[in-house]
């Protein structure tokens, strides 16, 4: 029996000096999304141990709070938000349930990632609730314009060497590897999307402008009446004949929304609905921050020639 309790006792030593030295290793980062993750870990490396609260596949604007968050969200050295009003309808009350000092906004340990992006839709004017779910600072979705991805990387550098100078060089050297490889694939995104600038289309909500600018497509309509709000008999009539108008035949959706109206519209003008992935991890193959743009870029190209070789 002594034996065992003796056991018992180291195997509790082992296990605290584990958790101990994993904790003292690593910068613990905590992001909203699996973007925001994918991009600490290009730059944080081994350095960081990363955890996203909101999946690729949820819709980052309503998320359900697990319980687990708020651990995950007591814990971190660093809690890194897309900001712009993305996550207001659930973060705030995890920052205050997690009793972190160190992440509370302001504080050194909480990054926006939006300071130093370029943001579209920046409402003019007074904004009214019959607008919708519009985001007063501006669109949220800005992670996918791989321009954006990098300014945001940049900003992870800043702030990992601030928590942990002794890595600066380490961080610069990671951030340099994923700016070098995201040049490239840009150049091959570019090229693939070439050939169909200026085609227009429709997406479900407003989640693509910073991408579709970024690679001169143009967005006519939307499927939801007015950001966040469920689709109307009346405005999917307008949008069928404004689709019909433009001859308008693709329909982007995101993976998180129902597919019968889409459906319904695109049978309709004879045209297509495309699942794309907004986030990391909005589709297996949207591994990380430059496979999420692998994915969606070559299927769109792929759907873009299909529908113009009819
Ligand atoms: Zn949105």
């Amino acid at each position: 029996m002594r034996v065992l309790i003796r056991a018992f006792a180291v195997a509790v030593l082992v296990v605290a000096a584990l958790t101990r030295s994993e904790a003292f290793a690593a910068i613990k980062v905590v992001t909203t999304t699996e973007d925001l993750a994918a991009l600490a870990r290009e730059v944080g490396g081994d350095k960081v141990q990363v955890d996203a609260l909101a999946k690729g596949y949820q819709d980052p604007h309503f998320v359900d709070p697990k319980p687990s968050f708020i651990l995950q969200v007591s814990r971190a050295d660093l809690l890194i938000a897309v900001g712009r009003e993305l996550e207001i309808g659930w973060l705030p009350p995890l920052i205050s349930s997690g009793r972190n000092a160190k992440i509370q906004p302001g504080a050194a340990g909480y990054l926006d990632a939006s300071q130093n992006v370029k943001i579209l839709e920046i409402p003019t004017g007074q904004i009214t609730r019959a607008m919708g779910d519009v985001h007063p600072s501006g669109n949220p979705h800005y992670w996918l314009d791989p321009d954006n991805g990098r300014k945001i990387a940049q900003s992870i550098r800043d702030k990992l060497s601030e928590l942990s100078p002794n890595d600066k060089a380490y961080f610069a050297q990671r951030y340099a590897d994923f700016d070098k490889r995201l040049a490239e694939a840009q150049k091959k995104w570019d090229a693939a999307l070439a050939p169909y600038k200026g085609t227009k289309l429709v997406t479900y909500h407003r989640s693509w402008p910073n991408f579709m600018e970024r690679f001169g497509l143009n967005v006519i309509g939307y499927v939801e009446p007015k950001p966040g709000i469920p689709p109307s008999p009346s405005h999917t009539l307008d949008l069928i004949g404004e689709m019909k108008n433009q001859d308008v035949k693709l329909i982007v959706v995101e993976p998180y929304f129902d597919l019968k109206t889409p459906q319904a519209i695109a049978n309709q003008v004879g045209g297509k609905v495309l699942i794309l992935a907004p986030s990391v991890g909005g589709t297996k193959e949207a591994s990380d921050y430059i496979q999420l743009f692998e994915y969606d870029v070559n299927l769109l190209a792929s759907t873009l020639k299909q529908l113009t070789a009819k």
